[in-house]
């Protein structure tokens, strides 16, 4: 099933329970624009190479559209539009003052020199410059997008629209990027973990972890469980995985990971696959790679308690019933991953203002947005006896549906 028919059905499902109005279900479900721009550019060897770019803008009801921009061979249409869906709900969730975007490349990064990499970024921003902006779009990093990515996106737009480094957040610190951007999806996945944890009487220093991928979103997590005392006893990219149920040496697999070497290269603990590590013996599973983790069989595999999904779109609606009916509680996407946009929109709003907040300041905000939205998500999900998902879902689609409304459909 793909991301997109993932998305729509997790939507349906808190429409039925809302008694959504099906005409206010057409305004909210259907993507605002959908771009697909061809992207032309000379390889390092003097060869010409084309390369398909996508923007979706979901809905704006709510305020300019965000979200991130991924460099992966299976970028396709439905895919970035599946993602900027659920960037909408994501913004709402957290009620945030933007909608919903995404957009990618289809392309493979890793056989790209940075100068090529340089090259398909710049003439993807001179082919949507128009539809983007600091108050209309505003992308950000994504997998295999990082600050450097987001610098030449600043740096092309200035050419053409003079300097606005609101146009896009996860810059680099040193040109108009916000100090705790970089660590903040992992950070905010570790804040709602807390409060999850805390529901049940335990603490992160109680428990133990595996986590799926080990990018910008994996890396972060990790640390964050690994100093506030938590054992992370299984880790992976995409070259496989690592067990050590005494817990991994996470500050050495960050050093490792710094140096761009893949988990195959990593003494000091067990090899395992993937799909080993979906199913290892933990408290709390933390997908934080791609999505399409869990169809049903993979779901019955899990051991965890817990599944939080620090990816986009990791859960299949098949394997959401097959959590459901074993008790596993799981913590949805749109909520869990909502620290990256959090720190953008901090980010975007210092741009604007001119101004530089204090890690402190950022670090604060961050906690108190996460904590906030994983308790009324769980309220609501206690009082009417839901799932996190549904209760997410539900408090997102009343917030842009009342802003669509109020604006006159
Ligand atoms: P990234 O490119 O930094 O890292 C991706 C990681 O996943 C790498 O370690 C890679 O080796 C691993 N991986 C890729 N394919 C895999 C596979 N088939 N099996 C196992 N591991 C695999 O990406 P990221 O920014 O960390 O994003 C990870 C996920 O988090 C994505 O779903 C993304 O949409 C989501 N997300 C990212 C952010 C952000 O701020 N970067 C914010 C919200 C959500």
């Amino acid at each position: 099933m793909s991301l997109l028919a993932s998305a729509q059905e997790y939507f349906d499902r808190a429409a039925r329970v809302m008694g959504l109005d099906d005409r206010i279900r057409a305004v909210l479900v259907n993507p605002e624009r959908e771009v697909r721009v061809n992207l032309t550019i000379e390889r390092d060897n003097g060869q010409l190479a084309s390369f398909v770019g996508y923007r979706v803008q979901h809905n704006s009801a709510r305020g300019p559209m965000k979200g991130g921009l991924r460099y992966h061979p299976l970028v396709d249409m439905d895919e970035v539009a599946g993602l900027a869906s659920l960037m909408t709900w994501k913004t709402a969730v957290i009620d945030l003052p933007f909608g919903g975007a995404k957009g990618g490349i289809c392309c493979d990064p890793k056989s790209m020199s940075s100068e090529e990499l340089e090259r398909l970024t710049r003439k993807f921003v001179q082919k949507i410059h128009d539809v983007i902006g600091p108050q209309l779009d505003i992308p950000a990093p994504d997998v295999n997008t990082n600050a450097e990515v987001m610098a030449w996106i600043m740096s092309e737009y200035a050419k053409i629209h003079g300097f606005n480094p609101a146009v896009v957040t996860g810059k680099p610190v040193e040109l108009h990027g916000s100090a705790g951007r970089e660590e903040a999806t992992g950070l905010g996945v570790v804040h709602v973990i807390d409060e999850a944890l805390k529901a049940s009487g335990r603490t992160i220093a109680d428990c133990t972890f595996a986590v799926q991928g080990f990018g910008n979103v994996g890396s972060n997590t990790a640390r964050a469980l690994h100093e506030r005392g938590g054992r992370v006893i299984a880790a992976s990219d995409i070259s496989g995985g690592l067990l050590d149920p005494e817990g991994l040496d996470v500050p050495k697999l960050l050093a490792h990971a710094r140096q761009r070497k893949s988990f195959t290269e990593f003494a000091g603990a067990d090899r395992i696959t993937n799909a080993e590590l979906l199913a290892s013996e933990c408290d709390v599973l933390i997908p934080a790679a791609l999505g399409d983790v869990f169809d049903e069989a993979a779901a019955r595999t899990v051991r965890a308690s817990m599944v939080v999904e620090a990816a986009n779109g990791p859960t299949m609606p098949d394997a959401d019933r097959v959590f459901a009916d074993r008790g596993i509680l799981v913590v949805p996407d749109i909520l869990a991953n909502a620290g990256g946009v959090s720190v953008s929109y901090l980010e975007w709003v210092q741009n604007l203002q001119h101004v530089k907040w204090t890690i402190e300041q950022v670090y604060e905000h961050l906690s108190e947005t996460m904590r906030g939205a994983y308790r009324a998500v769980a309220a609501l999900a206690s009082d009417r006896h839901l799932d996190l998902r549904t209760a997410s879902y539900i408090i997102a689609i009343g917030r842009v549906g009342r802003a669509a409304v109020l604006q006159g459909v």
